[in-house]
């Protein structure tokens, strides 16, 4: 592990208890779920699922599955902020890792957002 790696994670941890509760920002909102397949080079495709309930932080940044990955991943604040304003209820679309760093392994996303409003 190197020092800069550490930093962001540390960094990351920081602005995720930074961030708040997610009733506190969006009390009309039940609960969200974020459905994601993961494409990274040389692995196969892995689905994961992350929840979000009111007690939960508001904090929609997904990690790169890259261990080389420095500041990478996914950032689906921007698509749940304008779902929640519009009060949609499920969007899809692609994402990929935002991170440099020297990892040629940087995965890729495509993701499904449902949210249940109070
Ligand atoms: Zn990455």
């Amino acid at each position: 592990m190197n020092s800069r790696k550490n930093e962001a994670k540390a960094e990351r941890q920081q602005e995720r208890l930074d961030s708040g509760f997610l009733a506190a920002h969006f009390p009309e909102v039940a609960n969200i779920v974020i459905s994601m397949m993961y494409n990274q080079k040389g692995i196969k495709a892995l689905l994961r699922t992350v929840n979000f309930f009111p007690g939960s932080y508001a904090f929609f940044k997904i990690d790169c599955l890259s261990k080389n990955c420095v500041d990478g991943g996914f950032d689906l604040t921007q698509v749940i902020t304008s779902m929640i304003r519009s009060h949609r209820e499920a969007t899809k679309g692609e994402l990929s890792c935002e991170g440099n760093g020297t990892a040629a392994d940087h995965s890729a996303i495509a993701y499904e957002v449902v949210i249940q409003y109070v």
